[in-house]
């Protein structure tokens, strides 16, 4: 008896059997491979399965196997190592591994759909068509003329056939005689010609020269070089070198929508067989890019994150550029790290992957240092460029209007009197609000822990994320006894308001995730920008990403201290990240700008080893400290998240969910909460997590299996739902 062992898109972490397709030969069966997809029932609907191997039993009684009515694909449209990929990420993410394997297909395809070749739909001569003799269908003229031009021709397009006044319905009467069938012509494999490259210069030549000789099998890459240095003419000349070796390149990058000038760069130099993914496509799109870097008629597939699970013919280099961005996280449902999939997926595939990045995230820096990846440094600008001055602004006691000192009104005014462009940062990204004294600069901390209380509003309490100790807000400052108590962190709103009004002459645009919704409005903007005119720019993070904007000449960083006083561990490597970043970006070569940072504590020593220390070495510091007190990369965290309506019930699940890991855990591992997350109301919902800290990535592997386990099978009632998170990144 065979048995098909499939995976199916469902939320239950298991594999499902099926009895073969009746009417299906022994011949056939053998020859059925892993990746085949397969029409089943499945309670009263029908789905697609992935097929992952053939068994000869089923741990299930065979009368309660039912059979699978069809196979869908005669042959896997997904290779063994994509499959590999994609079981490993299920097993690593603890997701459930056919939601996992059926994002491996476009949505046309996860719904059963035929798969379609990318070619133009053509006719060409039947056996019978072709037997007939020169001349024939004389009565019928325009039968005779499209017969004649098939007899010259192998296939024709529908389209060309209708260019010398072919009708379809011509068509239709030599297909009904048996003469013509419809075919596809497959669209001819672009080879991209590299332009000429720049002239390397010899920073750029050492790197080339080294990772030139790697270019077969695995090896992992760190290209740390300084914003401008010349990162992506590397890219590109490595690419080319790829090709010239018949291969497929992946470059992975944060967000195409924010950064049309990055991809213009890739198809100014390659000016073909390049396919694009990201999330602003249609799904037809999406198809034909997919299908494209699977046959391999697109050598060079550029995407953002889900890119790195696309199928190609020949991988021979993966490219994550901007390798420390938040964005490469999905922060829900199948909650992975495009980067370190990327990394996994070089290893099985055999080809380098090259992380690049003017500010290494720890992660990989600690993976330099163990030896796990080779580093490449770009120290000089490729171009002419000076970096910005960078200044901190005292505001204690000052004014403050929609979050701005009289010093930076001044600036920003300055700036757009002299027809320059102002940018000014809002920290959202994992924000948890501090309570902070404006006269003197006192910071609600907790007594037990190193670590800030965070404000929550609702409960009107602070607590520890560390301790989970908790007690009332204060209503005077415990140190100057001043009544100025701020929770930082302003709204985006109530700061844009202030602006439009004081500077009621000049453009303000804002930019979030909120006012930049499509991809349409970020390019509008980005272009309206390069026009140069004088105007304020009020974001967040989106404004840091891949931007290079030359009529900016002030930044301005208006709530520094969330950020520097940040819950979250990963803190103050976000804002140096930030900082080098904006400070990066910003200016002409000949006029790099200033940046000004607001912060009660202008002598923080934080602050003060961010301003004056490159950020290559402060990462390091920062990485040290990291080690010292086993927060990641030196150790893992996985969290557990609920979510419901009911804010006590989600905890209780939690709970429960504690004391039955308690005893069970591997040694080294802890739990932390359960506590409120930091935005803990979200659609109506309330959110609370549970995390797990392990010393090394063996132990948390094993903790996640555990947590999952067991929360399975705890009784989840009502709206209750929870996830894991491997790896999370927006913690406290
Ligand atoms: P990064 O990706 O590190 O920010 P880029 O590759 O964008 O740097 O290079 C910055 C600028 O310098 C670009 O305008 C690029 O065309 C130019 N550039 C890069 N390499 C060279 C080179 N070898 N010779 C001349 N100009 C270069
Ligand atoms: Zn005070
Ligand atoms: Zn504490």
């Amino acid at each position: 008896m065979s048995v098909l062992r499939l995976a199916i898109a469902t939320p239950l972490r298991r594999l499902f059997d099926y009895l073969a397709p009746p009417g299906i030969s022994r011949e056939q069966l053998a020859l059925l491979q892993p990746g085949q997809r397969l029409r089943v029932p499945f309670g009263n609907r029908e789905v697609t399965g992935i097929l992952l191997s053939v068994e000869s039993e089923s741990a299930l009684d065979d009368s309660a196997l039912k059979a699978a009515q069809e196979v869908l694909d005669p042959e896997p449209l997904v290779d063994a190592t994509l499959l590999q990929l994609g079981l490993w990420a299920a097993d690593y993410y603890q997701h459930p591994a056919g939601e996992v394997l059926s994002a491996l297909f476009p949505t046309s395809l996860r719904k059963g759909k035929p798969h379609q070749r990318l070619g133009e739909p053509a006719w060409q001569l039947t056996v019978q068509g072709k037997g007939l003799p020169e001349g024939a269908l004389a009565r019928s003229p325009r039968q005779s003329q499209a017969l004649a031009i098939l007899q010259q021709q192998h296939a024709v397009s529908r389209l060309r056939l209708r260019d010398c006044g072919i009708s379809p319905s011509i068509m239709a009467q030599l297909r009904d005689k048996g003469l013509v069938e419809a075919c596809d012509i497959e669209e001819p494999v672009a080879s991209p010609v590299p332009g000429p490259g720049l002239n390397l210069n010899p920073e750029q030549e050492t790197v080339m020269s080294r990772m030139a000789s790697m270019l077969d099998g695995f090896s992992c890459h760190l290209l740390e070089g300084i914003t401008g240095s010349g990162k992506t003419e590397i890219y590109l000349q490595l690419i080319s070198a790829c090709l010239n070796r018949g291969k497929q390149a992946l470059i992975l990058i944060p967000e195409i929508g924010l950064t049309p000038q990055t991809l213009q760069r890739f198809q100014q130099r390659f000016t073909s067989g390049i396919a694009v993914l990201h999330s602003g496509l249609s799904d037809t799109q999406r198809y034909r890019a997919w299908e494209a870097a699977r046959k391999g008629s697109a050598s060079i597939l550029i995407g953002t994150r889900s890119a790195v699970f696309v199928p190609m013919q020949q991988p021979g280099l993966i490219i994550v550029d901007e390798e420390h961005d938040d964005s490469y996280k999905q922060q829900d449902g199948f909650r992975y790290s495009a980067r370190d999939v990327a990394i996994k997926r070089a290893q099985l595939s055999g080809c380098p992957v090259l992380l690049g990045s003017a500010t290494p995230s720890l992660e990989s820096i600690n993976n330099v240092q163990s030896g796990r990846y080779q580093l490449h440094r770009l120290t000089q600008r490729a171009g002419s460029g000076r970096l910005p001055d960078i200044q901190a602004v005292d505001i204690r006691r000052q004014a403050l209007r929609g979050g701005l000192s009289e010093t930076l009104v001044k600036a920003v005014d300055d700036a757009l009197q002299a027809g320059q462009q102002a940018l000014l940062f809002l920290n959202r990204r994992g924000y948890a609000p501090t309570m902070q004294c404006h006269d003197c600069g006192w910071i609600a901390e907790c007594d037990a822990c190193d670590a800030r209380l965070t404000v929550h509003r609702r409960q009107r309490r602070l607590r520890c994320h560390h301790c989970c100790a908790t007690r009332p807000l204060p209503q005077q400052c415990p140190n100057c006894l001043g009544s100025s108590l701020l929770a930082s962190g302003l709204g985006t709103e109530q700061t844009e308001e202030f602006l439009k009004q004081r500077f009621s002459d000049w453009p303000v645009h804002r930019v979030d995730s909120d006012s930049m919704h499509s991809r349409g409005a970020m390019q509008e903007l980005v272009s309206e920008i390069n026009r140069g005119q004088a105007c304020i720019l009020l974001g967040t993070q989106m404004l840091t990403k891949g931007h290079h904007f030359p009529g900016v000449s002030l930044v301005a960083i208006i709530d520094t201290d969330a950020m520097l006083f940040s819950s979250d561990f990963r803190g103050e490597e976000r804002m140096a990240q930030l900082l080098t970043q904006v400070a990066g970006r910003a200016g002409r070569a000949e006029h790099p700008g200033k940046v000004l940072m607001q912060t009660h504590y202008p002598d923080h020593p934080t602050l003060q080893a961010m301003l004056h220390t490159p950020y290559a070495e402060f990462a390091r510091e920062l990485l040290q400290r990291r080690q010292a007190v086993g927060m990641p990369p030196a150790g893992q965290l996985v969290m557990v998240r609920s979510d419901c309506r009911d804010a006590q019930r989600g905890e209780d699940f939690l709970r429960q969910l504690r004391e039955r890991c308690g005893g069970k855990l591997p040694p080294g591992c802890a739990l932390i909460g359960p506590l409120p997350s930091p935005m803990q109301r979200r659609a109506g919902k309330y959110r609370s997590q549970l995390l797990l800290t392990a010393p090394d990535r063996q132990r948390a592997r094993h903790a996640a299996r555990l947590l999952v386990t067991q929360a399975e099978s705890l009784p989840a009632r009502g709206d209750m739902k929870w996830s894991i998170d491997v790896d999370p990144t927006d913690v406290f």
